[in-house]
């Protein structure tokens, strides 16, 4: 490529990053909307899609109470070869920018104001920000700067005439919540495909790498899974006077605790990349004022993180940890019993109780054999006053999981204690490509050239790990095993279909390997987050032309591999 043609490359990613980090799309705020009109006025402006409003356009996401539009652009070249870029838009607050707050959105300004604020900085962001080679500001990594590259790639292809595929560039809310916008833009995708004969071969993500040496560029073949599991635990009431009648929850429920919390047995890894283990994230009995009998439930939900693991074989995991911890309670209780039994001189007796563990999907169907129509029919009812809840904002998706699950419980017969096990959205599964059987060898190919490139071209090495770690949208981009998945998910999570669902069908249509190219980014969501100029202005965008001239044939690029170079 010609030095002017990347002159005006680095002025079109300057111009876009300036305006697109100034937008307040504060994740889960009516904020985000304002991206919408910034993008559409960015398109018109742009002759090629003027002259094509077929294109380019917003696509609602539906039933989202923010009304939210996911904003797409494609590039047509011959054939239907075609790559997928996709970005969010949505950022986290800026409350921690304190006095620089009204800077916190302006990169011209942030790297000076932000100096007011150096006594909070640790030394490595001391040094970074004196080095004047990191950008700072809300968003800046995390990742508008991935974003504007991505804008400014689809506007130079667009001037491209000889383009062998089409580039689509994708452009998210909602990713630092629950990917409504990429779990959306799977339907808009699978209809693009539909509708323009479209070959999907690769979906890239340019979230910031977090990489820890100036040597080194990290990409990510794949993102890690995540699992939001709720845990219902229901007792047996009595006074504390008469404990031996009853059964306390609080007692199961931290026994399960203490079996998974930093549990590595539970922990995923492959080679060196291992998830952190589960860790609990809420734990409350149901208990509402003071009095003296033990609670009737408790409730609990955990965070899972997942490299291979997916949602219908950790619920069997977590199931078989739950009967263990309820056959230790009932021991322990036991031989409490036999002792007190023993100390106050009255005949040996057993306790009444057995393990009991069941998931979610088991009560729905048990409620549903019992009661018929009558109960369906009620479910849905509180389905929808929960969902109306939930998009007020009055109610947490977990909250509403165990309104659900006791609601499910008022229906079924069996009245002994009992751990109920579910899900709570979102839910994120783990992709990566090393686990796509076939996977087309030129993308194969393309991948493992990329170290190389970054050797030749910025002298730098270059790191290909299988998972991005930091939860990305890139978790929709491929389905290992539709129908068990699907069903394990659909079937036991209470919220499904009315406030929460993932478009399986469609990412089976859709399904391509994926790769996250990102420039270098520090301490995202906080007041230090920061991005490499030079990543965001010269390295990342030719890294991602490379990659993409490669897979669509553009001009000159025709020939071994080793040799090629986008310039
Ligand atoms: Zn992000």
């Amino acid at each position: 490529m010609a030095e002017d043609q990347d002159v005006n490359l680095k002025e079109e990613i300057k111009s876009i990053f300036t305006d697109y980090v100034r937008i307040s799309s504060y994740t889960n705020t009516v904020g985000e909307r304002l991206v919408e009109p910034f993008l559409t006025s960015w398109f018109s402006r742009q002759n090629y899609f003027k002259e094509r409003p077929d294109q380019w356009g917003c696509h609602s996401i539906e039933n989202d109470p923010l009304g939210r539009h996911v904003v797409w652009g494609m590039v047509r070249g011959s054939g239907g070869d075609t790559v997928v870029m996709i970005h969010h838009y949505d950022v986290v607050e800026i409350n921690d920018f304190e006095t620089a707050k009204p800077f916190a959105l302006d990169i011209g300004k942030i790297n000076t104001e932000i100096r007011s604020m150096r006594h909070k900085f640790d030394p490595e962001s001391i040094r970074d920000l004196d080095s004047g080679k990191w950008q700072f500001g809300r968003g800046g990594a995390d990742m508008k700067a991935g974003g504007a590259i991505q804008l400014a790639l689809l506007e130079h292809y667009s001037r491209q005439s000889d383009l062998m595929g089409n580039l689509i560039v994708v452009c998210l809310p909602d990713e630092e919540n629950l990917s409504a916008g990429m779990r959306s833009a799977i339907g808009l995708l699978a209809g693009l495909k539909r509708q323009f004969s479209l070959n999907y071969l690769l979906m890239v993500n340019s979230e910031p790498h977090q990489g820890t040496d100036p040597e080194t560029v990290v990409l990510y073949e794949g993102t890690v899974g995540k699992l939001l599991p709720v845990v219902y635990a229901r007792g047996s009431l009595a006074h504390v006077g008469r404990i031996y009648e009853g059964l306390n929850p609080l007692h199961l429920m931290s026994e399960l605790v203490i079996r998974t919390e930093l549990e590595m047995a539970l922990s995923d890894r492959i080679e060196h990349e291992v998830t952190p283990p589960p860790s609990w994230l809420f734990f409350k009995d149901t208990k509402t004022h003071y009095d003296v009998s033990i609670p009737t439930s408790v409730q609990a939900y955990m965070s899972v993180l997942t490299l291979k693991t997916n949602a219908g074989e950790f619920l069997k995991t977590l199931r078989t940890k739950a009967e263990q911890a309820f056959e230790t309670v009932l021991h322990r209780m036991n031989r409490s019993y036999g002792q007190y039994l023993e100390a106050t001189g009255e005949s040996q007796k057993i306790l009444p109780w057995s393990v009991n563990v069941k998931t979610f999907a088991e009560i729905y169907r048990e409620a549903e054999d019992r009661s018929g129509e009558r109960f369906t029919n009620l479910y849905q009812e509180k389905l929808e006053q929960i969902a109306d809840a939930v998009a007020q904002g009055r109610q947490g998706l977990p909250q509403s999981s165990f309104e659900l699950i006791a609601f499910c419980l008022e229906y079924i017969g069996d009245k002994q204690p009992l751990i109920v096990i579910g899900l709570s959205p979102p839910y994120y599964p783990d992709v990566s490509n090393y686990r796509i059987p076939h996977l087309d060898q030129q993308t194969r190919r393309l991948l493992d050239h990329i170290p190389s490139f970054c050797r030749q071209k910025f002298d730098l090495s270059c790191r290909m790990t299988k998972f991005f770690t930091g939860i990305s949208d890139l978790s929709y981009s491929y389905l290992d095993d539709s129908a068990g998945l699907n069903r394990a998910v659909a079937d036991n999570m209470p919220l499904w279909g009315k406030v929460y669902d993932i478009p399986f069908g469609h990412i089976r249509e859709i399904r391509m390997p994926c790769i996250n190219i990102g420039p270098w980014g520090k301490d995202f969501h906080k007041l230090t987050e920061r991005v490499l100029i030079e990543d965001v202005y010269y390295r990342t965008p030719r890294l991602l032309r490379f990659v993409i001239d490669q897979l669509l044939q553009t001009s000159t690029l025709k020939g071994c591999i080793c040799c090629l170079d986008s310039d």
